[in-house]
């Protein structure tokens, strides 16, 4: 009988990021991954001659002090990426003007002022930028966070440093507070503009989402933003490769149905469906929600921090190819347009839009065409049901002709998913997408720890600390790994 160090479930950013680093390590891991492909929400597909981004779009946390530079440098495995220029623009339906979020401080600060009012918006955008900075670079340093063992809190203390005792308070003000504080609280567009930004960042509004993460999240522009050719599946594997390299094995459309402790053994017996297989120790990439249905020896306190479909969102995403080089004219790639009446059924007033980028000719078999991703929540997933999604694919083009992205004649293909195909390719609960939001009641130290029990089995992924995109699920990677390590599993 064949044990395995680690069994690893799923292929998504968090995972493989614990994956990589126990690879580095020497342990021998099984991968399995329930869809044909692999990369979960960060990943890309074929289709119609058009290479389509499964979800992710935007990537940060290349640069120094970010988790996910840190996990590349650790197993020295270089991203084909690009930097880019202008990280976003943002426009208004039925606004001529719109607004360039500039990656360097003073000329966003600029613009900002401009569009919104010259009143306190340097004081309030340094104040963010320096909290985003003591942020990040407390992600690094603080690697058992939140600290459940003497081990763990051990390592906390020893790291702990004044700025991080001076700054720690901001987690008990939410983003309301700030707006307050800086006397923005009046001023109705920008708190729209704030509100629609902590959405994609933070997947929640001012009232639920703490300073250190909201200014952080609010920040993701000022750091540089990067393009991935091929997309975003070109992260992924090169990631995989090294893990294969070091003898680790990945498994495709294998779910595993069913984990079971055996105590006296002191071993995992993972059943999928097609094998059953044993290991020292698990790490689940996948929800919380997905892990406790599967997981037999689930310590029952865990259920308590799950999050129902009620305070999840799923995602409506529209792949669309169109044959015009519109990347070509636009300034930036990702755009996020504020919509004059709310979408259909599902009642999003933002769209979020992302191109391929004018130099990456791997996107498309046909010369000159440009292919594009539009994305919008879909709160409670499990109650609002999309009954026509005709409608909303309508509502999406007729925004995006009027805002000059491209004429109907230019569409040469399109498709959208709804949480119904989330569900079906990443088996995500109710498929919701995007982790758990951020919510005001919960401290950032009461968030999901990465250890499951007290024996080997560990989490990751965007429903466990801290588990905010691409950047944040690495850092979760990170510190289940880190937790492993405290608890003599890397020897
Ligand atoms: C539309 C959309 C847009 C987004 N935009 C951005 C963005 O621009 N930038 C950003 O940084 N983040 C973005 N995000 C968020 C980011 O993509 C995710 O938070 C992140 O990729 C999640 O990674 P993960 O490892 O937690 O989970 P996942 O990516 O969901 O990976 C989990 C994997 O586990 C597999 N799996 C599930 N159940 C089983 C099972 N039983 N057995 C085996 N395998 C299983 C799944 O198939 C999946 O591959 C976006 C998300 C969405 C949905």
């Amino acid at each position: 009988m064949d044990i395995f160090h680690t069994i690893i479930i799923g292929t998504g950013m968090g995972s493989l990021t614990t994956a990589g680093l126990l690879a580095k390590n020497n342990k021998k891991c099984l991968i399995l991954e329930q869809n044909y492909l692999v990369g979960g929400c960060t990943s890309s597909y074929w289709r119609k001659g058009f290479v389509f981004e499964s979800g992710a779009t935007t990537l940060v946390g290349l640069s120094e002090n970010m988790p996910l530079q840190y996990f590349l440098e650790e197993i020295q495995v270089k991203i084909p990426a690009t930097k880019l220029e202008i990280p976003m623009q943002i426009h208004w339906e039925n606004e001529k003007k719109s607004l360039t979020r500039h990656q360097n401080l003073d000329a966003w600060i600029e613009e900002a002022e401009a569009f919104f009012g010259k009143k306190n918006q340097r004081a309030f955008w340094e104040f963010c930028f320096k909290i985003s900075q003591f942020v990040w670079k407390t992600s690094l340093v603080q690697k058992t966070f939140p600290p459940k063992k003497i081990s763990d809190f051990w390592h906390c203390l020893k790291n702990t440093n004044f700025s991080q005792l001076q700054n720690a308070p901001y987690a008990f003000y939410n983003m309301d507070w700030l707006l307050k504080k800086f006397q923005l609280h009046e001023n109705q567009k920008f708190i729209d503009f704030v509100n629609a930004q902590l959405l994609i960042t933070a997947q929640n509004h001012t009232s639920e989402v703490n300073v250190l993460f909201g200014a952080t999240a609010l920040c993701y522009t000022n750091y540089d933003n990067y393009y991935v050719e091929g997309g975003l599946i070109n992260l992924v594997t090169p990631i995989l490769d090294f893990i294969q390299k070091k003898g680790s094995l990945v498994q495709t459309r294998e779910a595993v149905e069913k984990i079971f402790y055996h105590k006296k053994d002191k071993l995992y017996e993972i059943k999928t469906n097609k094998n059953t297989y044993f290991s020292n120790n698990i790490v689940s990439g996948i929800p919380l929600n997905n892990t406790l249905e599967i997981f037999e020896n689930a310590p029952s306190y865990l259920q308590k921090k799950v999050i129902e479909s009620e305070k999840l969102n799923s995602a409506f995403q529209m792949g669309i190819a169109i044959n015009k080089e519109i990347n070509k004219i636009l300034p930036a790639i990702h755009h996020q347009i504020h919509l004059e009446k709310p979408l259909s059924y599902i009642n999003a007033d933002s769209i979020f839009i992302s191109l391929s980028h004018p130099n990456d000719l791997t996107r498309s078999d046909l010369p000159a065409h440009t292919v594009i991703s539009v994305s919008t929540h879909i709160a409670n997933p499990q109650q609002n049901n999309i009954l026509d999604k005709s409608i909303i694919e309508q509502e999406i083009f007729d925004v995006l002709i009027k805002k000059d992205f491209f004429q109907k004649e230019n569409v040469v293909y399109y498709h959208s998913s709804t949480q119904k195909s989330w569900e079906k390719w990443t088996n995500r609960k109710y498929g919701f997408v995007g982790g758990y939001p951020q919510f005001f009641g919960i401290k950032p130290w009461e968030m999901v720890e990465a250890r499951l029990d007290g024996n080997g089995a560990y989490l990751c992924g965007d429903t466990a600390y801290p588990g905010q995109g691409i950047v944040g699920v690495c850092l979760g990677g990170i510190i289940a790994f880190e937790k492993m390590k405290n608890d003599g599993k890397i020897k």
